[in-house]
């Protein structure tokens, strides 16, 4: 994982990452819920962070969660709405998640698909109607799944190991 720079005093950096965020290859995307998938770009296990890609068709609904620390979005395709609120992103916004926010993230009837970037840091925290807590994502379930995931599509447990920092 960490590389020592010629000619730098910088001894040990962590490696780049590099790749096209939309993957050609299916399999990269990992099955989140009905018709929801991420697409792991970052997972920073040293701050509990990480960078995604989030795919949404229609009748897919991320659950109702809120986040203990900040997080950013930006829409590269389509969009989507928070049924607790009446705004609306659409390809190209940019959103900002306050910590504590609640939402349950859903796709217009018109729109066949979007996909977001988000930079999340801590954790999804869920929630039901009530505001009680019922389960929770963090870097490391990311990791998980990812590796569940690629083993059973023939990509290799380690596959994920490349956007692991
Ligand atoms: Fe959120």
């Amino acid at each position: 994982m960490y590389q020592a720079m010629k000619g730098s005093t910088h001894v040990l950096a962590p490696h780049e990452i590099a790749v096209t965020a939309i993957p050609e290859d299916e399999r990269v995307w990992v099955p989140q819920a009905p018709n929801v998938w991420f697409r792991p770009l970052m997972l920073n296990t040293l701050q509990g962070q990480w960078c995604n890609l989030l795919r949404v068709r229609r009748a897919g609904v991320l659950s109702r969660h809120l986040h203990p620390s900040p997080v950013h979005g930006f829409v590269l395709k389509g969009s989507w709405r928070y049924l607790e609120h009446d705004w609306v992103a659409t390809e190209g916004s940019y959103v900002f998640e306050p910590p504590g926010e609640i939402h349950t993230l859903v796709v217009p009837d018109d729109v066949p698909e979007m996909i977001t970037f988000f930079n999340i840091s801590g954790c999804m925290y869920y929630v039901d109607q009530d505001n009680k807590h019922v389960g929770f994502e963090d870097v490391f379930t990311k990791i998980d799944m990812c590796r569940k995931h690629y083993t059973e599509v023939g990509l290799g447990a380690d596959y994920v190991d490349q956007f692991v920092r």
